[in-house]
């Protein structure tokens, strides 16, 4: 972000750090060869803690909606039940992969800006006749509406009355950013993507499968060949990925999680709390009302409704000409809603930066603002939510 740059705060693609540029600019290598492999292997080593998981992850070159569909299709046979748990936009979208590839979905539909329910997910699954679902679609966090679903909670309540459906998550926006264990909470399928919280640009999707989830895949009759996970996993074990990877963005998330390694997970984690904690607080202070259910508010995403009266069209323009780019309202919130993102290499400058431009923009258009106080209030929110500013500084 300088003068030059827009401060891009939509959530995901994510603002690429300079070195990962330059990464994604390097001379391409034989993707059979062994500095491929050395690479392949560096980046799932770096990577596999951030999922909290012994088992493999794979990597395939798609969008995150990609990664779903290997999620759904590797896993599941036509007519198998599955309970898909939708909070928003991409709720939904899972949820019609698994139609699309012939499985029997129930949609358990949340009031957009809610988190899911346990209690509604255990009644679900209590209803469903024996043998019970053989899977449950979760989305970790929903970005269209700025909640991020409490994935240890919701997986419990599962695991209370069903032992055996898979619980697969969709973490394309969240993974990287907050701290995850699937292990140790149970989930089968994880799926991420490289233009969120890796600082690289879109390209390539990481998808871990618990054992159970391998084994799984050995019966599952779903079509599937590009993004088949056993023909990943095998290849993987020879250094190398089936089909021609998208590798200049494989060189990127490399060097993301290079930088990943220097500043550390928990450092990480802290940063994207506190800047989370000022997005809130700012667009408050400047009389926004927040989206989200606030006790599952996103920490890589913040979703505020346009106010009544206010004409986003022109009010975004005011913000787009001072250099913020912000993201819109998807699917039935269009027009409504409005989102910062802050996830990847975000800063606590930028987002007081953007929330310096808000007010800036809400004074031009005679919005009641008190001038200043909106940065403040975002400053002191990061400092309240992880007792020091050192972690997000830099
Ligand atoms: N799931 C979630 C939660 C997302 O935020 C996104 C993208 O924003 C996707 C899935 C789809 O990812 P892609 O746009 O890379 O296909």
């Amino acid at each position: 972000m300088n003068r030059f740059e827009p401060n891009l705060r939509i959530p995901g693609p994510t603002a690429l750090p300079p070195s990962v540029r330059v990464a994604g600019a390097r001379q391409m290598i034989n993707h059979r060869g062994a500095e491929f492999a050395t690479v392949l292997e560096r980046v799932i080593g770096r990577m596999k803690p951030y999922f909290g998981t012994s088992s493999d992850v794979v990597i395939l070159s798609c969008a995150g909606t990609g990664g779903l569909e290997a999620a759904i299709v590797n896993v599941l046979s036509p007519g198998d039940r599955v309970l898909a748990v939708s909070i928003g936009a991409f709720g939904d979208r899972f949820a019609k992969i698994a139609t699309t590839f012939g499985a029997n979905v129930t949609k358990l539909a949340v009031e957009w800006g809610e988190a899911a329910d346990p209690a509604a997910i255990r009644a679900a699954l209590a209803e469903e006749p024996a043998p019970g679902y053989r899977a449950v679609l979760l989305t970790h966090n929903e970005t269209s509406t700025g909640v991020m679903n409490p994935i240890p909670i919701l997986a419990a309540a599962i695991r209370e009355v069903d032992e055996s459906a898979l619980i697969l998550v969709d973490s394309v926006s969240a993974l990287g950013a907050v701290p995850f264990e699937m292990d140790g909470w149970g989930i089968d399928v994880v799926v991420t993507g490289s233009q969120k919280a890796w600082m690289a640009a879109p390209g390539l999707a990481m998808v871990a499968a618990s054992e159970r989830a391998w084994a799984a895949m050995e019966t599952a009759t779903m079509p599937r060949f590009y993004l088949d996970l056993h023909a990943h996993r095998d290849s993987h074990t020879k250094g190398q990925t089936p089909w021609t990877p998208a590798l200049a963005v494989l060189f990127q998330v490399d060097e993301g999680l290079e930088l990943m390694t220097q500043e550390g997970a928990s450092a990480i984690f802290a940063r994207h709390e506190a800047c989370a904690a000022a997005a809130r607080a700012g667009l408050v202070a400047l009389g926004f009302e927040l989206f989200a259910d606030q006790r599952f508010a996103s920490r890589t995403v913040t979703a505020a409704r346009v106010p009544e009266g206010l004409d986003w069209k022109t009010f975004n323009a005011s913000v787009k000409s001072r250099g913020l780019i912000l993201a819109g309202g998807q699917g039935k919130v269009a027009g409504h809603v409005f989102r910062l993102g802050h996830l990847g290499s975000v800063t606590l400058g930028e987002i007081l930066d953007a929330i310096g431009i808000l007010e800036e923009a809400s004074i031009e258009h005679r919005r009641p603002v008190d001038a200043g106080a909106a940065v403040a209030a975002a400053q002191r929110a990061a400092l309240e939510a992880i007792g020091s500013l050192t972690a997000v500084g830099a």
